[in-house]
């Protein structure tokens, strides 16, 4: 026995900031700032962030978000602060502090990381805002500037000695971004489940990933009103066999809400419990190593309240 801690159970890690609600275009646009608001619902129900140690985020640097990303990005990015509102693609706003907000939601996932280590078990569930998966490496898009989980993924490797992660993307929609990221990249597994066609119209099974990434990316398209069951299936049939393959050390899920029945922006049939089980699926083949959870879409508030409630409480295995 080497530390008083050994065998004490430690609290899953919460990153929710306020801050994060400083990156705003209007309450017209679905990814505004009353979504942190519905989460935060949901975490507060049945004394659930209790259950949490509340971690503070730091502002990402340059060469972080260089992680992913190429400079000229980071550049047409950070030249929208303290300017006036604008849009970078025609879904993308920026208001004046969305570049500062942008990093603080990059540096919240880091610090996560941070407490992370190969081989130890940990849980965290994170809130950032603005989301990240559609951010590819020279662009912003999809009301996301900076990939978020791209760059923790990143991190994870050149900071703290991971070797090969997993990203788990539920997120209705295709987290085309994070697949760019790694495509031929042969250390970072992406799996996807998505509606299709939807935006942004990539996710085909045929894009497997290229040179020493071949293989390495696995997307799962399915077909408007899919439900538990289908997600079920490719979960049983299709992500259990990816694990095996990526053999992943820190795995990292694009949490997105809207495949939930209620959400506006797709057609998929999610309920609640559905999410729960998804999450309790990951969680429990992610034994003994870090699993972190990061808030991507979703878009109906009382869904966004039930989801956060229920992962939530899958995190904290809450009966
Ligand atoms: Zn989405």
């Amino acid at each position: 026995m080497t530390s008083l801690l050994v065998g004490y159970a430690m609290k899953p890690l919460l990153v929710f900031e306020n801050r994060y609600k400083d990156h705003k275009g209007g309450p017209h646009h679905p990814e505004n700032p009353a979504r942190l608001d519905a989460c935060l619902a949901g975490l507060s129900r049945d004394n659930l962030i209790k259950e949490f140690d509340r971690i503070e985020p730091r502002r990402a640097g340059k060469d972080e978000i260089m992680l992913v990303h190429t400079p000229e990005h980071h550049s047409t990015v950070a030249a929208t602060a303290g300017q006036e509102d604008s849009m970078l693609d025609e879904d993308t706003y920026v208001c004046a502090e969305s570049f500062d907000t942008a990093l603080f939601a990059v540096g919240g996932l880091l610090e996560i990381v941070d407490l992370c280590e190969p081989g130890k078990e940990e849980r965290a569930f994170a809130f950032p805002r603005p989301p990240g998966h559609h951010a590819t490496p020279a662009s912003a898009m999809g009301f996301c500037l900076f990939n978020n989980i791209a760059i923790a993924a990143r991190y994870a490797q050149k900071e703290r000695g991971f070797e090969r992660a997993l990203i788990v993307d539920f997120d209705a929609h295709h987290g085309n971004g994070t697949q760019d990221i790694f495509y031929d990249d042969g250390t970072v597994g992406f799996f996807s489940t998505h509606q299709h066609p939807l935006y942004p119209g990539t996710g085909a099974r045929g894009e497997r990933g290229s040179g020493k990434g071949e293989g390495w990316n696995m997307n799962i398209p399915m077909i408007p009103h899919s439900s538990d069951v289908d997600y079920k299936r490719a979960y049983e049939d299709e992500l259990a066999e990816f694990w095996e393959f990526v053999k992943p050390e820190i795995v990292l899920v694009s949490a997105g809400f809207d495949a939930h029945e209620r959400d506006p922006l797709s057609q998929m049939k999610v309920t609640t419990a559905g999410y729960r089980w998804m999450a309790e699926f990951i969680l429990a083949r992610a034994a003994g190593m870090p699993c972190v959870f990061v808030l991507e879409g979703g878009y109906d508030p009382d869904a966004l309240a039930d989801c956060s409630n229920a992962v939530a409480k899958a995190i904290a295995q809450y009966r």
